[in-house]
């Protein structure tokens, strides 16, 4: 990653050359649930920029904000759910910084975020059945999303659903378009899902769990579709997943999220060789690597995440982190700053963090820099 929007939007190139504008710039998104036994801060803070070509992924554990980020980028928060402040930049696909618009200030239900979602975001989902209409075939469906962003007659978005169908690799286009998603497998139907995201050829695609459904077979093939799409067409991927096999496979970038807060930040080799977090690293130690003896049982990661309600005051992990600092750790929240270069991490473990909130020293034993986690091979298939 030799380019890197860090903080609050300040541009800085390792290379000394010209500066290329992220894509998206989502800057402190706050996105709340009121319900009436209580607030549930869903998102809370969330800073990160996505690049055209690339992928940036967002791993953590169930419930820690990643599809509500995702859900906030595309304006489509269930109530009682809002985004109650941050910016989220859209910029164009010259990346000029000329063109931008904050979706957070749009009308969710306007016809400008209607033009965007579909039109400049594609989004698929987990599960396919639940995009897809059981009365309309998938055709119909993709032709309508086409119609939607494109001025064309119905036989021409017909040629070009078949042509899109095609293209995600689904066989026999001619006759699938005339299918319902119930007749095809769950290969197909999220393949069928793909081709209907890419209808108005958008410029980001985001990816909730994408492949979670999907045994492992077509878990690949859908994964390495995604990869030639973006070779193809140059599109920014937002990959949701707790799956970091599936991270080290796909990102260029990594955001780690824990109860609604960005913890670490940074390109995927630096997050799977060097991990900041202790969150992180938890994660890291509870995969399976190669060089895992055989029948060891996997570490897990200490306690569960804390109810939403009973949010823990200071850092967020530190009721399982096994470097908590009494008297600093559940007292003081550590903000998310650089770490390493093109690294973040919001941990006080690191001076640069507690200088940042002017907390004071650990004692002896704090403060170390853990060394490198894992030998694994990183990197895109
Ligand atoms: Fe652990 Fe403290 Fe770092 Fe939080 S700030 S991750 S509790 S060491």
């Amino acid at each position: 990653m030799g380019d890197r929007v860090m903080g609050d939007g300040v541009i800085g190139d390792e290379g000394g050359g010209a500066v290329r504008a992220p894509l998206l710039s989502v800057r402190d998104l706050k996105t709340y649930f009121f319900q009436d036994d209580g607030m549930v801060k869903a998102v809370d803070g969330a800073s990160f920029d996505v690049f055209a070509g690339k992928t940036l992924g967002i791993v953590g554990e169930s419930g820690c904000g990643k599809s509500v980020t995702a859900r906030s980028i595309m304006r489509i928060v269930d109530r009682p759910g809002r985004i109650v402040g941050g910016r989220i930049l859209l910029r164009s696909a010259k990346g000029t910084g000329s063109n931008e618009i904050d979706l957070a200030q749009l009308n969710a239900d306007g016809a400008q975020m209607r033009a965007i979602n579909g039109g400049e975001i594609g989004l698929i989902f987990q599960e396919p059945m639940t995009s897809f209409s059981p009365v309309h075939t998938v055709g119909n469906q993709i032709v309508e999303a086409i119609r939607l962003h494109r001025a064309m007659g119905k036989q021409a978005a017909r040629d070009r659903a078949i042509e899109l169908l095609r293209l995600v690799g689904v066989p026999r286009p001619e006759g699938r378009v005339d299918e319902y998603a119930h007749q095809l497998s769950g290969g197909l139907r999220q393949r069928a899902m793909i081709a209907m995201a890419l209808a108005a050829d958008p410029k980001l695609l985001i990816a909730d769990e994408p492949t979670t459904a999907l045994d492992v077979t077509t878990q690949s093939q859908i994964l390495n579709l995604l990869v030639d799409l973006q070779e193809r067409n140059g599109m920014a991927i937002v990959l949701i997943t707790h799956d970091l096999g599936v991270i080290a496979e796909m990102a260029d970038d990594v955001v780690v999220m824990y109860l609604g807060r960005v913890v670490e930040e940074g390109p995927v080799d630096d997050i799977f060789h060097a991990p900041k977090h202790p969150y992180t690293r938890a994660l890291l130690r509870s995969i399976p690597s190669v060089d895992s003896p055989p029948r060891r049982k996997l570490p897990t990661i200490s306690g569960s995440i804390p109810h939403p309600y009973n949010r823990p005051p200071g850092c967020p992990f530190h009721t399982r982190c096994p470097d908590v600092m009494p008297g600093l750790c559940n007292v003081v929240e550590p903000p998310l700053v650089p770490v390493a270069l093109g690294q973040m991490a919001a941990c006080f473990l690191y001076p640069e963090v507690r200088a940042a909130t002017a907390a004071p020293e650990p004692a002896a034993g704090g403060g170390r820099t853990p060394a490198p986690l894992l030998p694994t091979a990183v990197g895109r298939r």
